[in-house]
């Protein structure tokens, strides 16, 4: 259920310090980002070890999920957000850099500087068509 290796396992046992909003709400918690995307920037953990959303336990993913929608709603509620992204990254390629499973609740607020760098393109029917039947195996 804890990885000695791990960084938020660390922060979960008081190791490291971090600026918790809860520590234990359905066996999940909040904290700070340390490098917050805006003001308010936080994330929630399983307190279960899990490295990514394809390891996790249902439970902990559905504990998980209703802990980023309090989150949201505590940002939205106390700072006054105008919005939220909520961000899963899942493996290296997915900018994950930190391998016990968590979702980012990033509060929006109307003007802000964040952009994330995508590009995306229109595709084709027949593309669409071609990667859903891949897709469904
Ligand atoms: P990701 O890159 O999606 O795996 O997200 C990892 C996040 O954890 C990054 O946004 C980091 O800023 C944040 N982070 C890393 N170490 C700590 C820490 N000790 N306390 C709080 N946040 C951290
Ligand atoms: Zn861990």
């Amino acid at each position: 259920m804890t990885d000695p290796n791990c960084i938020f396992c660390k922060v979960l046992a008081h190791e490291i310090p971090a600026e918790f909003l809860w520590e234990d709400e359905d066996g999940t918690a909040a904290f700070m980002d340390i490098n917050p995307w805006t003001r308010g920037h936080a994330l929630v953990i399983p307190r279960n070890h899990s490295t990514d959303l394809l390891e996790i336990s249902d439970e902990d993913l559905a504990a998980s999920a209703k802990g980023a929608k309090r989150l949201a709603q505590m940002q939205k509620d106390r700072l006054g957000c105008d919005g939220v992204n909520l961000l899963n990254s899942c493996g290296a390629a997915g900018w994950q850099t930190v391998f016990h499973f968590h979702i980012h609740s990033i509060p929006r607020y109307v003007g802000d500087p964040l952009q994330l760098p995508t590009r995306p393109q229109p595709a084709t029917p027949e593309e669409l068509a071609s990667v859903a039947a891949e897709l469904r195996g």
